[in-house]
């Protein structure tokens, strides 16, 4: 391995057909969850033990997309903190070389105790789900009466001075209501919390468009938020961000169903099951874990995650004709 780390200088930057510069992992390690969303899984099952990548198997596959360029890594699942021995995994990926920025994406249930120690071990950021500030609500909506160790541990990772962002997942009817409140943790708090349109992503068959896009919450937040105006992103950003007068913090909206921010997309993503994705919204498109198993050499994986970025679709509409509209974003890792 050490000698795929030292070819990283002189290796190509991993690019895909369009131009655009892939630095970005996501990487999800469970799709167990102790929640259970009403926009993300009917359910909660996961798959057995042996069907996820082991822990050795996910170092040995960032330590490949590492010599490939990948300098960005987010955890996520399903719930990261549910599976067994998750920290210990965290710490080995942020001493990989070429690894320089370990986020995760949790729902914040399991992980208040864990903060200090993430924060020691070089995690930059922590996103955290929370689509209600009323715990009656957050029961309604995940299942869960656990409403206030998720929010205990936002305030834990903003008082170690990790970086941390807020996903609220817009539900007509659900927390329509409490969209300037949600907003409102951004004027006391240096967080971003971001509103994102719900995608079909849910593990069932029946979706519906919400009527909330990107455009009307932008217009809502532009409207009724005292001096809140747009700000311009430096680098590619799935967020449309606002400032606004007397935030801390800043507010994003995310067009996950509009899809409008493709053409800045810097990720690739692997399932828990080990498949790799170009997009959240293309059919699974390299199985990494059948190479990994098949004993692959390192040269060998990187060859065929270079060639399958090369495939990569213009944007998640252009990707979507071969996805499976059925699959829980817990499948893919959100
Ligand atoms: N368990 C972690 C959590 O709750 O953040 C990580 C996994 S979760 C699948 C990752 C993100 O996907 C969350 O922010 C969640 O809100 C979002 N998500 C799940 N299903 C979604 C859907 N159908 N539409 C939009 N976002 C969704």
């Amino acid at each position: 391995m050490q000698s795929l780390n030292q070819d990283r200088n002189t290796q190509s930057i991993l690019r895909d057909s369009f131009g655009r510069q892939i630095n970005y992992l996501r990487l999800a390690v469970t799709d167990r969850c102790n929640l259970t969303c009403r926009y993300c899984r009917p359910r909660n099952t996961g798959s057995p033990k042996a069907a996820l990548l082991s822990y050795d198997e996910l170092l040995r596959l960032v330590r490949v997309f590492a010599s490939l360029g990948i300098s960005k890594v987010r955890l996520t699942g399903g719930e990261p903190f549910a599976r067994t021995g998750f920290i210990g995994l965290v710490k080995e990926i942020s001493k990989i070389s070429g690894i320089n920025n370990v986020c995760i994406t949790t729902n914040g249930t399991l992980c208040f105790d864990h903060i200090k120690e993430l924060k020691k071990n070089g995690v930059s950021g922590l996103n955290f789900s929370l689509d209600t500030l009323s715990p009656e609500r957050f029961r309604q909506i995940t299942g869960a009466d656990l409403f206030h160790e998720a929010f205990a541990s936002i305030m834990e990772a903003v008082l170690q001075g990790i970086k941390v962002k807020v996903n609220v997942v817009v539900l007509d009817a659900l927390n329509t209501d409490e969209l300037l409140h949600l907003a409102g943790l951004a004027e006391n708090l240096p967080i971003e919390v971001r509103f994102i349109e719900p995608m079909h992503f849910n593990g069932r068959k029946n979706f519906t468009t919400s009527t909330w896009t990107i455009s009307s919450l932008a217009r809502f937040f532009r409207e009724k938020i005292p001096g809140c105006t747009e700000a311009l992103s430096a680098s590619p950003s799935t967020a449309r961000l606002f400032t606004a007068r007397n935030y801390q913090g800043r507010i994003g909206v995310i067009g996950g169903h509009s899809r409008t921010f493709c053409h800045t997309c810097n990720k690739v993503r692997v399932t828990p099951l080990g498949m790799m994705k170009t997009c959240l919204y293309d059919k699974e498109v390299l199985d990494l874990k059948k190479m990994l198993r098949a004993g692959y050499a390192d040269q060998a994986l990187v060859r065929a995650i270079h060639d399958t970025v090369q495939k990569k679709a213009a944007s998640g509409t252009e990707a979507a004709s071969g996805a499976d509209a059925t699959c829980s974003m817990a499948l893919i890792g959100g």
